[in-house]
């Protein structure tokens, strides 16, 4: 079996939490770009030292190709999140989102946990995300496509 190629983490090559804001993430692009150029590195630098510059180089670049845009980033956050739900523990149950009690007052949707916490989904997570955890226990439940 081939081993699962390592999956690219965009923040930590910016050096930046996954809360990280926009205007964050584009200073730290910008500090590492300058740092990492190519073109900045002196020209006696040892061969290998110039080659993690680019190798460097390229991943900041990559990173800011993803989170450097709201679409790309959006994308890559739920890729993330149903990443973590996953690895969180099995799906406990399945349910649709007509089982779900809207909230008016938070604008989202929500389901009592066996534990007593809550499942919440907000009306534009519930078009996109699939997994949703307890907001106290570590269960999950899978969100059905419309029936
Ligand atoms: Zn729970």
């Amino acid at each position: 079996m081939a081993a699962r190629a390592p999956r690219p983490d965009p923040y930590g090559a910016l050096g930046a939490g996954p809360s990280a804001g926009a205007a964050e993430l584009r200073r730290r692009y910008r500090r590492l770009v300058r740092t990492y150029h190519p073109d900045r590195q002196s020209a006696d630098a040892p061969a290998e030292a110039v080659e993690e510059c680019v190798r460097k180089f390229i991943e900041i670049d990559q990173a800011w190709k993803i989170l450097g845009h709201e679409e790309t980033k959006k994308e890559y956050d739920l890729l993330r999140l149903e990443d973590d739900l996953r690895n969180l523990g099995p799906v406990d149950a399945q349910v649709y989102l007509e089982e779900m009690t809207w909230n008016e007052d938070d604008h989202c949707f929500s389901l009592s946990c066996r534990c007593g916490g809550k499942y919440r989904v907000s009306k534009d997570e519930a078009e996109e995300v699939t997994l949703i955890s307890c907001d106290t226990c570590s269960l999950i439940v899978e969100l059905l496509p419309r029936s």
